[in-house]
């Protein structure tokens, strides 16, 4: 198979069928709750959208779902970060190294030293990158990141789910420790309340697969919006991204899925993954039930089946 036309189109055929053999999946995975607003997704819904640089599409499932971008915004905001300041400046905050670790583990910011987070894509890291966004208020800071995630979307009107915000500003108390944390490790400046809104905000923007697909089709074009040809993110800097999402992207999985789909992949706690195939697709998924290391149980399953048949691998 040459185009990612034909791909397409015979993957157009395949992915119903694909798809509810995955949706199975789902019946061994749980919807988060810990953002209580979040446990009202839909357990068994799952959806995949693929998309190519000349706009042909296939997709399967249920796709006109909404849903936060919760972790997967964490790509998007290091890219962010990167453009105002440099890799210097934010390479001085954060590190480049998995952690084994939950997403939202504090443990080695206190056992290994400097207590810098390990990397940009676990709660710690992405909080340390979110104050690095340039901005003279929290207000500022969010409309500059929706700014930009909107013109990865292609323009559209991307927006933030105020229900999921106000849920994860309420609860959200364990991201509050490990922000106090920074703070007393000399990692973060300013407040902390005033961090947290920017994050939890860009958490909780709302997309749909499509989005998704979309977002990952700038990264797969190297920075390049294929369809206006414009560059909305340097090359080096896609690098970076695409890099942290093959060695963090999937938690404490990224490992397996980067042996068994061979992709650079970034999940959220929604159940979404953003994916793609390097130099011609974008793919974004939807899975709200979660496995054990917190990524889409069916989405996982779809995504690693898929990228064997379609030998998508990079590796
Ligand atoms: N907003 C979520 C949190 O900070 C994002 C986590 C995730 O998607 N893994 O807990």
């Amino acid at each position: 198979m040459n185009t990612t036309a034909e791909q397409l189109r015979v993957l157009d055929a395949l992915l119903p069928e694909w798809l509810e053999d995955s949706r199975k999946e789902a019946a061994f995975g749980e919807v988060a709750s810990y953002i209580p607003e979040l446990s009202k997704a839909p357990h068994s819904a799952l959806g995949i959208h693929i998309l190519d640089k000349n706009g042909s599409s296939a997709s399967a499932g249920d796709c006109s779902l909404s849903f936060t971008l919760q972790s997967i915004s964490k790509v998007f905001t290091l890219i962010l970060a990167l453009m105002d300041n440099g890799e210097e400046e934010v390479f001085r905050r954060v590190g480049m190294e998995p952690t084994g670790d939950n997403f939202n583990s504090m443990l080695k910011l206190e056992l290994v030293r400097p207590g810098i987070p390990f990397n940009p894509l676990i709660n710690a890291g992405a909080i340390t990158v979110t104050s690095l966004i340039r901005g003279d208020s929290p207000a500022e800071k969010s409309k500059r990141i929706l700014q930009f995630f909107r013109s990865l979307a292609g323009g559209v009107e991307l927006q933030v789910n105020e229900d999921v915000y106000r849920s994860e500003l309420e609860t959200g108390n364990l991201n509050r420790s490990i922000a106090y944390l920074l703070v007393e490790n000399g990692v973060l400046g300013g407040s902390v309340e005033d961090v947290l809104s920017v994050y939890f905000r860009h958490c909780s923007i709302e997309c749909t697969c499509r989005d998704l697909a979309r977002m990952a089709l700038v990264l797969a074009s190297d920075g390049i919006d294929p369809f206006s040809g414009g560059r909305l993110i340097p090359r080096r800097y896609v690098q970076v991204a695409k890099t942290f999402m093959i060695t963090c992207g999937m938690y404490n999985a990224s490992g397996e899925f980067a042996i068994k789909a061979g992709l650079p992949a970034k999940s959220g706690v929604s159940g979404g993954i953003l994916t793609l195939v390097p130099g011609s697709l974008g793919i974004g998924v939807i899975g709200p039930a979660l496995n054990a290391k917190g990524n889409s149980s069916a989405g996982v399953h779809l995504l690693e089946r898929l990228s064997r048949k379609m030998d998508w691998s990079l590796f």
